[in-house]
């Protein structure tokens, strides 16, 4: 997500900053990153009176040789488009039973693009609209950090005591050094079961073993916490960019969940602040928050869960209810829309949409689609076979959970 910070005070000790070793989104200052690529073709203006008739034609033209997955977070001009829209574990599943599909177009963020391309078949190629819709959670967590934090434990004497478990928001790299050292991938959804397996393996939840979780600490806290009846005490925050994770040996010996410091630049903006004034404004409100948002937002909340489970609640909620969500604006408002009998609120005062997810636009989309009418395929995602064959290892292992 990109803070744009409006400077109100002209006071004259206003010191310019040094410049940001940020890289900006679609400005090409790093050519091995997603996050700083430029479109490689000509984008159709985004004001083009023809843009939605260009996409019609060009998706009827591609007609079944191509399958266009929306994730729940993109734009309403993208969902218009989708043949499905889910979560990014049930896009990609849909892609696979769609091997007819010769090109997968996923409107979503990078790694997504990458479960797709690890979950289909070689025939498929999978394309991803904008090379710049990367996630900033998935990036917290590169494979050399993580490879650093495992010679770490290592050290520590409890690698061997430890499994780790990784949030399918997460690179193919780190799902495969998952894969690699018998652990599993989770979603939202199915986290709890994912940790049971994992403490299962070495000792159980009344054990010592442990679980290294990636990248978004608060999911991991959260399930830990609210779901096995751990305490705050048993979770450790283990920080990549200092020497030994932050965290002493004896530190790393006594926890039970071992976090990653990542979190979603989207979630991690609810406050318990935000809960507090949306019960004093709105009464008999429900507050409904995904499990990305950290504890105290959790704890401070009426239910919490995944993005699926966030449009099933609103589904079965009674007319005339009142709904405050925390999660991503497109689909908050999509869900706001879809039930105008009941009340729903955006949690958060301020408006907060995914910036990454937002890269996928409809001109993006119309220049993806109509490249492959012209016989191109632009932008596709690779995995590499090595990692490819031990990510399929870890999400084999999601999906052979009890009752997944
Ligand atoms: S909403 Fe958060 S986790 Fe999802 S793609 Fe955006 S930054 Fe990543």
């Amino acid at each position: 997500m990109v803070a744009v910070t409006t400077v109100l005070n002209e006071t004259s000790n206003f010191v310019e900053p040094a410049p940001s070793a940020l890289l900006l989104l679609g400005q090409d200052r790093d050519l091995a990153s997603e996050r700083g690529v430029e479109c490689t073709g000509a984008l159709p203006s985004p004001s083009d009176p023809d843009l939605v008739e260009r996409a019609r034609a060009a998706r009827e033209a591609l007609g079944d040789r191509a399958f266009v997955l929306g994730h729940h977070y993109q734009r309403d001009e993208v969902i218009d488009f989708a043949d499905v829209t889910g979560d990014s574990f049930k896009l990609a599943q849909r892609a696979a039973a769609r091997p007819e599909a010769e090109f997968v177009l996923f409107c979503g963020v990078h790694f997504m693009a990458e479960s797709a391309d690890i979950l289909t078949s070689d025939a498929q190629q999978v394309v991803l609209p904008d090379m710049a819709a990367g996630c900033s959670m998935a990036d917290m967590a590169e494979i050399s950090q993580v490879e650093e934090a495992w010679a770490v434990l290592e050290d520590a004497g409890v690698a061997g005591d430890t499994v780790p478990v990784t949030y399918m928001n997460s690179t193919a790299a780190i799902k495969a050094f998952t894969g690699r050292h018998g652990g599993t991938v989770c979603t939202s959804s199915n986290a709890q079961v994912a940790l049971r397996w994992a403490f299962d393996r070495v000792g159980g939840l009344d054990g010592t073993g442990k679980v290294l979780f990636m990248p978004d600490q608060h999911l991991g806290r959260n399930t830990a916490v609210l779901q096995l009846g751990m305490s705050l005490d048993d979770c450790v925050v283990f920080d990549p960019r200092k020497p030994g994770g932050g965290l002493t040996e004896a530190e790393l010996r006594d926890a039970r969940m071992i976090l990653w410091r990542g979190h979603c630049s989207v979630h991690g903006r609810f406050s318990e602040r935000n809960v507090t004034d949306i019960r004093a404004a709105v009464p008999d409100v429900n507050v409904l928050v995904h499990p990305e948002c950290k504890h105290e937002v959790v704890t401070a909340a009426d239910m919490v869960g995944s993005t699926e489970y966030i449009i099933k609640a609103l589904d079965a909620a009674e007319p005339g209810s009142s709904w405050a969500i925390g999660t991503e604006l497109n689909l908050v408002r999509r869900v706001a829309r879809a039930h105008p009998d009941k009340q729903v609120h955006y949690l958060d005062s301020t408006v907060c949409f995914c910036s990454t997810m937002n890269r996928i636009d409809l001109p993006h989309l119309v220049w993806a689609m109509e490249s492959l009418v012209e016989g191109r395929v632009v932008n596709r995602i690779v995995v590499d076979a090595d990692d490819a064959h031990w990510a399929r290892v870890a999400l084999d292992q999601m999906l052979a959970l009890p009752g997944i």
